[in-house]
């Protein structure tokens, strides 16, 4: 089912919660709202649910509006954060209670629970009672509840922030395996980018009621819309810039630290000042011609497969690094040569 959402404004009392939000959701696709914590996400969720009606715009489900749809008649099965089981009903009946209000067949809804507990691997749980399951089951459970009103649409509010670490990233692969196989239009609310970006088809990153940008997750990672986007979805050094020279495929750079060369790019013009970003991971050990910064190492991290490295480029400015595999011993106070490969320069404009 494709989700239309069209100038979108919320607002609950004073507080403007949403701002003329506008995202087109394609059929079958796995989208993700990501942001920090306060920015609308929720809001938009409960919007697309019909627990809240808009104060502008539109929610389109296919081609119907649904703008005054009460949340029963809007097919959609939603997840939330604290799973929201009934305690003292089994896990059968708790997935089988989104269906006693359709009024289907004891026969039906027999099977489909079946059907829905299976889709989540969950089969052999159904005489038990919520408190007789683990978190990551529980969640499970509530997953087969969504899913056993075949919803057109399938609303997720930070399903995995309840688990611990080790659970998150099993239930990450359950949630990709589960939406491969039933290919319902699902939106995922979180604030944890790694979620997002190795789960999403696309995400759209918000801001305070806004949309700072809408793309698939290397899309958004490798050219991030502004800072913003860029601090939020990974870590990032900046440094400010100059364009000193243009040529046909490259531009060379003037910063603090030393000159710069990076791809060609429509949106710069000599004489332009710029920020130019590079993530931690890209900062590579060892001198180069170009792009080659000289450090003072002023703290270590090892973590046996990385090694995480501030370093100093002088009074006040220090950058992130991080080394794979690390073999070398590098000491505190040693000095450092780095560099970054042209393609993996942020180039952003400088917001006013
Ligand atoms: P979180 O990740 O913390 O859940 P969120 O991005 O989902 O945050 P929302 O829950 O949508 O954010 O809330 C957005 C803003 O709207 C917040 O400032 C919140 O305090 C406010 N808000 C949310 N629900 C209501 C409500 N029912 N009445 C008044 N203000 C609300």
């Amino acid at each position: 089912m494709r989700v239309k959402i069209q100038n979108l404004t919320k607002r609950f009392g004073e507080t403007l919660v949403l701002n003329s939000v506008s995202l087109d959701i394609a059929d079958q696709e796995l989208f993700f709202l990501l942001g920090p914590s306060g920015c609308g996400k929720t809001t938009l969720l409960r919007l697309l649910a019909g627990f809240y009606q808009p104060d502008e715009g539109e929610i389109i489900f296919g081609d119907k509006p649904m703008n005054g749809v009460p949340p029963h008649e809007r097919n959609t099965g939603m997840v939330f954060q604290n799973y929201a089981l009934w305690p003292h009903m089994t896990v059968a009946e708790n997935v089988a209670y989104g269906l006693d209000v359709r009024h289907v067949t004891s026969a039906e809804k027999k099977q489909r629970v079946a059907e829905a507990l299976a889709i989540v691997q969950m089969e052999a749980y159904g005489e038990r009672t919520p408190n007789q399951l683990s978190g990551g089951q529980q969640q499970r459970v509530a997953l087969a509840r969504a899913l056993v009103v075949r919803p057109d649409v399938l609303l997720l509010d930070e399903p995995l922030s309840n688990l611990d670490a080790k659970l998150r990233l099993e239930m990450r692969e359950e949630i990709r395996r589960i939406h491969a196989q039933t290919r319902i239009t699902t939106v995922y609310v979180t604030h944890d980018q790694k979620e997002s970006l190795s789960l999403a088809d696309r995400l759209a990153v918000m801001r305070a009621g806004v949309i700072e940008q809408v793309g698939d997750p290397r899309t958004v990672y490798r050219a991030p819309a502004n800072r913003f986007v860029a601090e939020f979805i990974g870590e990032t050094n900046w440094l400010s810039a100059e364009v000193i020279a243009c040529a046909s495929g490259a531009m060379a750079l003037r910063t603090e630290f030393g000159s710069f060369h990076a791809p060609a790019d429509v949106r710069f013009r000599v004489g332009q000042k710029l920020w130019v970003g590079f993530r931690p991971e890209a900062v590579q050990m060892g001198p180069a011609e170009t792009n080659c910064l000289a450090t003072t190492i002023r703290q270590v991290n090892y973590l046996g497969e990385v090694e995480q490295y501030q370093l100093d480029l002088g009074p006040g400015t220090t950058i992130k690094a991080i080394e794979q595999n690390p073999l070398e011993i590098r000491r505190l106070g040693a000095p450092l040569k780095v560099h970054v490969r042209p393609q993996d320069l942020l180039l952003l404009q400088v917001e006013r």
